[in-house]
């Protein structure tokens, strides 16, 4: 196991003893699927039919001709069930699920996105679920946890520690360890002990194949650039794989949050504030002090305040296989209020971060020329965040 899932020098799966049998049964049943026709088309099927797979590639006419550069494309992740790529993986988590004869799953949620789509996915298959969330994230994230248990889960709230993600996480693989027998831990990125970041990033190829294809189909070439946000990574290891044999450029970008220099950001690749260490079972680039102490995150969009990142995304930037950049909250708000103005599409604060950074960079590119952007998820949850910077509170006003 221990050679198992590494990325240059980024990955493993550093277990305590007893989730040991655990992980390599799981790795055994993902490495029966992985690459089998049979499952992939089961697979397909299930998001044809109950997500909106395949997601439309749509062209920002308006941006495009704004920005007066590069022809600006945007894979629409927004349109998938529960409104984002997260579907993707808890889906294709549920079908390896039932393969393996368990029946029941668990979670970790930050902002509760995750949660409310294996929540989804729990009640489609019929699974019990209970989800492990920060007793200040509860808090935070109400609207989720109502969704949640309406859904028919059970959402613990996690009172040791901060009481934020990373406690959640703990208090998961603490539940794993008691009843692993029957219990899944449906992971929510491409991030954690092996086979994880792969399996997570196999789920999410989807974006990639499908973007691939569609570009082809509409264009009859490939882009020259993709784009895509970076929190623990599965949405860009989605679209990035779609095209690691062709000769395009793949872009992550992370949240810049107030600035690099202020400290209040999540970037781990794009800024070096960040070095390699192990934690949550797993290696990887992770903000950190000295003393291997977990640093503060700050992100205006909750899915991307993380301070660990998918091993694979680090052995790519390592290896520059692929370029890291960042986007300050303030760039975001202004390309989700562009987007929303130019094209009628609301993004999530996550995606537009891509959009952030792939709209500095049309204007310097030709017009012959394809920008590929990935709209992780829709902005709708994103109302109260967006609506207080405009400085309405929907609180006062009832
Ligand atoms: C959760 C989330 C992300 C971040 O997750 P990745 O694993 O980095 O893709 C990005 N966008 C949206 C809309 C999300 O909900």
């Amino acid at each position: 196991m221990k050679n198992r899932g590494y990325y240059g020098d980024h990955g493993g799966a550093f277990l305590p003893e007893i989730l040991v049998a655990t992980f390599e049964d799981l790795e055994a049943h993902f490495e029966k699927i992985k690459g089998d026709p049979v499952f992939w088309k089961e697979y397909e099927t299930l998001m044809s039919t109950y997500s909106c797979r395949a997601t439309p590639l749509t062209y920002a006419a308006n941006l495009t001709k704004k920005f007066g550069g590069a022809k600006i494309y945007i894979k629409r992740e927004d349109l998938n069930h529960t409104g984002a790529h997260k579907a993707n993986n808890v889906m294709g988590q549920g079908l390896l699920v039932k393969r393996m004869g368990k029946r029941r799953v668990i979670a970790e949620t930050g902002a509760g996105q995750h949660g409310v789509a294996c929540a989804t996915m729990a009640a489609k298959f019929g699974f019990d679920c209970t989800i492990y969330m920060g007793e200040v994230d509860v808090i935070r994230q109400r609207p989720n946890v109502f969704w949640m248990e309406q859904l028919g889960a059970t959402v613990v709230p996690v009172k040791d520690g901060t009481r934020i993600l990373k406690d959640a996480i703990n208090e998961a693989f603490r539940d794993w360890v008691t009843n692993m027998d029957d219990t899944h831990y449906c992971l929510g990125t491409a991030c954690g002990p092996h086979p994880f970041p792969e399996m997570v990033s196999y789920f999410q190829s989807i974006i990639g194949r499908e973007a691939r294809e569609q570009i082809l189909d509409i264009e009859g070439k490939l882009p020259k650039k993709v784009y895509a946000c970076v929190g623990g990574g599965s949405n860009a290891m989605g679209l990035f794989s779609g095209f690691f044999d062709d000769p395009v450029e793949l872009v992550g970008v992370e949240a810049g949050g107030k600035g690099l220099d202020s400290g209040l950001h999540a970037s781990r690749l794009s800024y070096k504030d960040s070095s390699p260490g192990i934690a949550q079972g797993y290696k990887t680039y992770f903000l950190q002090d000295d003393d291997g102490q977990m640093k503060e995150t700050h992100s205006i969009s909750a899915g991307l305040d993380y301070v660990g990142v998918s091993p694979i995304l680090s052995q790519m930037h390592d290896e520059k296989k692929a370029r890291f950049e960042s986007a300050t909250d303030q760039e975001v708000i202004d390309a989700l209020q562009l987007t929303m103005r130019k094209e009628g599409i609301i993004p999530a604060l996550e995606s537009s971060h891509a959009l952030a950074y792939a709209t500095k960079l049309a204007p310097t590119m030709s017009q012959e020329q394809i920008l590929l952007v990935n709209l992780s998820g829709r902005g709708d949850k994103d109302m109260h965040t967006v609506a207080a910077l405009a400085g309405l509170n929907f609180e006062e006003q009832k």
